[in-house]
């Protein structure tokens, strides 16, 4: 069994802490979002009950990941901090009973299981935190920037001129 697989009830009601950092390369559906797998993020997951006993984990990533621009296409660095509190249902009616009760957006209530892959958990938060439409805040103009390099003078050129005059002024 993976270092990384926990009984989430129990980590819950004992109050379990791990965290640690994992690799963008090592979370296939991450890495399918980003531009390259490189870098990597850093995790926590903390144990604990809320009311009526119910096991609840938080599970908090960090870190930055390269996306691509969807309007300029290039790729930008994307850093990102997030956490949210799952709450164990013990099966779907329960989780939907759980849910009724804590009646808040902010927190999701989950089937919780005896071999949850925090792995998971921390890829499922990861990718929740990224933007559906990834941009940058303000593009840097390309145009721009190829312009003002086609218009530049090649320094070749510059040298070129040295040689072929030089004779001349003899
Ligand atoms: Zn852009």
């Amino acid at each position: 069994m993976s270092a990384l697989v926990i009984d989430a009830f129990e980590f819950g009601r004992s109050n379990g802490h791990r965290d640690g950092t994992m690799p963008v390369a090592r979370m296939a559906r991450l890495s399918k979002d980003c531009a390259d797998d490189s870098g990597e993020l850093s995790w926590s997951v903390d144990g604990s009950t809320i009311s009526h006993g119910h096991a609840a984990l938080t599970v908090a990533v960090a870190g930055s990941v390269q996306l691509v621009c969807q309007r300029c296409l290039n790729p930008y660095v994307f850093a990102f901090e997030a956490s949210t509190m799952l709450v164990l249902g013990k099966d779907d009616d329960q989780a939907d009973e759980i849910e009724d009760m804590l009646d808040d957006e902010s927190i999701d209530v989950i089937v919780g299981s005896r071999t949850c892959d925090i792995g998971d958990l921390i890829e499922d938060e990861a990718l929740l935190a990224l933007p559906q439409v990834p941009k940058h805040d303000v593009c840097p103009d390309t145009k721009l920037l190829d312009a003002l390099n086609a218009d530049k003078p090649s320094p070749f050129a510059g040298l070129k001129d040295i040689k072929t005059d030089t004779p001349n002024q003899q």
